[in-house]
């Protein structure tokens, strides 16, 4: 039998700078593997001539590809659009197109009138039967995937994208039970966190080129003692295995609270972690639901020194716009930030993604300022104000970031980061180059938010002529 062509793509969205690799080279380092679409190529079978293209990296000319039996293209919020315009060509050849993922689940009508089929939830449970379906020309128009078994994740296939990234991508567990106001994966992924066999995990590790590697886990480590016990578990397994890699994740707070863990993870191979500490006050950590981090007694600054000591950086990260926020926040956090002592800074802003508590409530209170959908989803990229904030007009929150970056991401600044790493961690050119990357788009942030002031202007504009 011919292979059977599948293209599987990643699609971009122009006004995320983060992949704007051109304009600032540190941004090399902050792209990530589009790693569900390697998942998904792991699970097709060998009939399947399976190609991934991911535009972040760089936009093919479609029109010279052959064409495909198949187009897969996953539904995330902000490029969502992109997404609507490459499956809109393909389905102009002719071609089915096959669209998944987390904006697919959340706006489901939304996706169907742009896709031939349309997967909700996770994809492992139905991708063969999809293929198979797809085969026979018979795809349905929707699928439902449900939660994934952990132990029915197969490899991603790592050998189909080469070259271009500084990290590869893997995953260990899925699902959160914080629930926190402003996330979706409770949602999506489910409250239960299920966990990979710590076989696969390694041995998926070994198949990873780049020394480098993201784990894209929303919490690598969970909440719960069995948890904790499975992360160790997973590092003294990844340390016998001498994978000889260095790996970033996201974890929550309570790594700091276990010296084992900790000295594991480091033994492992980890050399940063992201870690959610949002707000800057109990009373805007309660207001979004991140309790957890609200443990009595916790102490951030020692939390991040204990993490640092086993010379594994830490990326604050920080959200702005809560309506207990008024002008000042910006500085405010980068104050904080510095005094708990973080490498590098990441500041988002409040944003009401489909599929949250935080979109049923500001929808429910008319806040969302820029919903004129599909088109607009292009701003809920964490990086755009997008909603109307209570202390906060468009022009002041814009500011209060602006004044955040400046204040955290000074010269001065960095110079002292990186100097506290060479004497005390050795790991100075991880923080500079993260620290630079950051700083270097601020060019780039503030007349993508000058394009946005216009934007959201004309807007409002058109809706009182109206
Ligand atoms: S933000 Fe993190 S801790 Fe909160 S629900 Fe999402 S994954 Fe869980």
């Amino acid at each position: 039998m011919d292979a059977m062509r599948l293209y599987l793509i990643n699609p971009s969205n122009p006004l995320v700078s983060i992949v704007n690799v051109k304009e600032s080279r540190w941004n090399r380092y902050r792209v990530w593997k589009p790693l569900s679409l390697m998942v998904l190529a792991g699970l097709t079978p060998p009939e399947w001539e399976t190609a991934i293209v991911d535009e972040n990296i760089g936009v093919p000319d479609y029109q010279a590809m052959p064409r495909p039996a198949l187009f897969g293209i996953p539904a995330f919020t902000s490029p969502a659009n992109r997404a609507y315009e490459v499956a809109g060509y393909f389905r102009s050849l002719g071609v089915p197109v096959v669209m998944g993922g987390i904006h697919a689940t959340m706006c489901l009508d939304e996706v169907m009138q742009r896709a031939d089929s349309v997967v909700t939830g996770e994809a492992e449970g139905i991708w063969p039967q999809l293929l198979e379906d797809a085969r026979h020309g018979s795809l349905k128009r929707r699928y439902d995937g449900g939660l994934a078994e952990m132990n029915g994740v197969p490899f991603a296939r790592h050998d189909l994208l080469n070259g271009g990234y500084a990290f590869g991508a893997i995953q260990t567990t899925r699902g959160c039970p914080l629930n926190c106001i402003f996330c979706s994966v409770t949602r999506f992924n489910g409250a239960k966190y299920r966990q990979r066999p710590i076989v696969d995990v390694v041995r998926e590790f070994r198949s990873i080129r780049e020394k480098h590697v993201l784990v894209v886990d929303d919490n690598l480590i969970g909440t719960r003692p069995e948890h904790i016990a499975r992360a160790k578990d997973l590092f003294r397994a990844m340390a016998q295995a001498k994978l000889r890699k260095k790996w970033i994740a996201q974890v929550t707070i309570n790594f700091a609270d276990d010296e084992e863990l900790l000295a594991l993870a480091a033994k492992a191979g980890c050399s940063g972690v992201f870690i959610g500490f949002e707000s800057p006050s109990p009373e805007g950590l309660r207001e979004i639901g991140k309790k957890f981090n609200l443990l009595k007694g916790r102490d951030f600054r020692a939390s991040v020194r204990r993490i640092r000591r086993h010379k594994i950086l830490v990326v604050g990260s920080f959200i702005i716009g809560l309506d207990i926020d008024e002008p000042g926040i910006g500085k405010r956090i980068a104050e904080v930030a510095s005094q708990y002592g973080v490498d590098n800074l990441n500041v988002l802003f409040l944003t009401p993604l489909p599929g949250t508590r935080l979109w049923d409530q500001m929808t429910s209170q008319d806040r969302i300022g820029l919903d004129t959908f599909p088109e607009d989803w292009k701003y809920y990229t964490l990086t755009f104000p997008v909603a109307r904030y209570k202390h906060l007009s468009l022009d002041a929150i814009i500011d209060e970031m602006i004044c955040c970056d400046r204040h955290f991401y000074s010269m001065s600044g960095i110079a002292r980061r990186v100097w506290t790493n060479l004497w005390q961690y050795r790991k100075p050119l991880i923080t500079l180059v993260g620290n630079l990357s950051y700083r270097g788009n601020r060019q780039l942030n503030c007349k993508a938010y000058a394009d946005l002031k216009r934007y959201w202007g004309n807007r409002h504009n058109c809706v009182k002529q109206s």
